[in-house]
């Protein structure tokens, strides 16, 4: 699905038994100043709700019950970090586009992500989630001007790959890969991904080992 691999069949055992190890939900911050310490590396994903963030988060774990898999807007307003074997962190950030949630409370979600961005040193990149079938949409732009702003580094993950054809998906990949071309912490390749079939976790889970420097 993602053509030209980047890893090695070595480097692709070896996050997958990385990943293997275990992961737990470690807290869930709703304000600035109850973060868990900066000690370990740390990998985000962002995404507007219903994209699939809960599902990716546990596809990669391979952990069904980890990140709630809930389109309440209520259930994802705090940065949630889990834990994988005291070796990284994934920071699940509050999502984004609720129809349903107050003007109010999402300003509060966007400047907790946003300061959560600004000052995280041990934040090696962040991923923004993207309905395969959908593309990047208005409504997306503000996660990248954030991301850009605060110049952590990001890269976008087409999900729910397995909705389309396979010609389809390289499409829509080509076509995210050219729009985000001029922003400046954008990582230029775009990845798909089914949580559901398991499509392009493999090649994520190294990525993140590799992002993270840490080894199994
Ligand atoms: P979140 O709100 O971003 O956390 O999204 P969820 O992970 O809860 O997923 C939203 C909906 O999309 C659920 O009904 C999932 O079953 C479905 N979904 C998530 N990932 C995939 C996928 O890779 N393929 C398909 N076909 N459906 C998916």
């Amino acid at each position: 699905m993602n053509e030209d691999p980047l890893f090695t069949e070595e480097q692709l055992e070896e996050a997958r038994v990385l990943f293997a190890r275990q992961a737990t939900f470690m807290m869930g911050a709703v304000a600035i100043d109850g973060l868990p310490p900066g000690d370990l590396p740390e990998v985000a994903f962002a995404g507007r709700s219903n994209v699939g963030k809960s599902s990716l988060i546990n596809g990669l774990v391979g952990h069904k019950g980890l990140a709630r898999a809930s389109n309440e807007p209520g259930r994802t307003r705090e940065l949630n970090f889990f834990v994988l074997d005291d070796k990284l962190r994934l920071v699940d950030l509050p999502g984004y586009g609720w129809a349903k949630a107050s003007k109010i409370t999402v300003k509060k979600f966007q400047n907790l992500g946003r300061d959560f961005l600004r000052g995280r040193a041990n934040l090696k990149r962040a991923y923004l989630l993207i309905d395969a079938r959908h593309g990047l949409k208005e409504v997306d732009k503000e996660p990248m001007d954030a991301f850009d702003k605060a110049a952590v580094s990001y890269q976008i993950i087409l999900t729910k790959a397995d909705k389309m054809k396979p010609h389809e998906v390289e499409a829509a990949r080509i076509k995210t890969e050219a729009a985000i071309a001029k922003r400046p912490a954008a990582f230029p390749r775009v990845l798909a991904t089914s949580s559901e079939k398991g499509d392009g976790l493999a090649e994520l889970r190294a990525e993140i080992m590799t992002t993270c420097e840490v080894r199994p």
